[in-house]
């Protein structure tokens, strides 16, 4: 596995869900960090304050919305202040919305591409210019399941994950001899607010109940009929970091349940 220490990585998104667990497990390779996302300002410096007492590395909370390109930028200049230089970029921010496609909010559209996809485009454009001039540099995205197959009423969603693989093969090819990897990680059904937030709209566009949708729609999807955990994405992001990880890049990994295998 990866050793970080003197390292500094950018995980957008970290303060819930699959993106703590990436910070965690980034700190607990010796990373300093920057944390980024929504949520009770409390709750955000307990977790910061934990990241730094629990592994013993340096972690600063930057406040970008992922839907405000100048706040991305502000987002990786506070890395490069704090730290010297951002080495390992994580775009994980994201957002889910469930409506048949005609009903689709277009707003919800929108933020949906912003924060999911072109997150990541604006990320990835500050931190290139620093990880191509010190010749090594990660760049994992959070893509989905949803980034090779599709589910319906999820129109927004499956475009940006779709999206977000096409991009991310498109900068590794780019960075090919540079000492930067870009991939992407592909998770199942992962346990987190964001699915459980969709819940109750899944029951309505499919008439379902509750336990209907978690056993027939979200552990169906899954041949093992198990979610996958965040550490267990996190554990391969931090593969990822690693010298063994070194040729590895544009690549999409799933780790899905054996869902797209199917
Ligand atoms: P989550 O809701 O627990 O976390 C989402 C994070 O994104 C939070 O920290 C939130 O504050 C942040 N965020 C949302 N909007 C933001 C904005 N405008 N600016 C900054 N931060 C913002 O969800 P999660 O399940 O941990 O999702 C993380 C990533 O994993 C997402 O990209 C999601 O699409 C992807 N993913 C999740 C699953 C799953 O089953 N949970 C499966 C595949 C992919």
């Amino acid at each position: 596995m990866a050793t970080l220490t003197g390292k500094t990585a950018v995980v957008t998104g970290s303060t819930s869900g699959i993106g703590l667990a990436y910070a965690r497990a980034l700190a607990g390779a010796g990373a300093n960090l920057v944390i980024n996302g929504m949520g009770d300002a409390d709750d955000i410096e307990r977790e910061r304050a934990g990241l730094e007492r629990d592994f013993g590395v340096t972690a600063v909370y930057s406040p970008a919305d992922m839907l405000k390109p100048a706040e991305i930028a502000e987002m990786v200049a506070l890395g490069e202040r704090t730290f010297g230089a951002v080495d390992i970029l994580v775009n994980n921010a994201g957002i889910q919305f469930v409506s048949p496609v005609e009903d689709f909010p277009v707003e919800k559209w929108d933020a949906i591409i912003a924060i999911n996809l072109s997150s990541a485009f604006h990320g990835i454009r500050a931190v290139v210019p620093g990880m191509k001039k010190r010749g090594w540099g990660r760049i994992i995205n959070t893509a989905s399941a949803h980034s090779l197959v599709a589910s319906p009423f999820k129109s927004a969603y499956v475009a940006a994950k779709h999206g977000i693989a096409g991009l991310t093969k498109t900068v590794a090819l780019e960075l090919a001899t540079s000492g930067v990897t870009c991939n992407c990680i592909s998770p199942g059904y992962v346990w987190t607010p964001l699915v459980e937030r969709q819940i109750p709209d899944t029951m309505k566009a499919r008439n379902l109940s509750k336990e209907q949708v978690i056993n027939d729609v979200l552990l169906h999807a899954q041949p093992t009929k198990q979610f996958v955990t965040v550490e267990q994405v996190a554990e391969l992001a931090l593969f990822l970091c690693s010298d063994a990880a070194s040729q590895i890049t544009g690549a999409n990994l799933s780790m899905d349940g054996g869902w797209t295998a199917a």
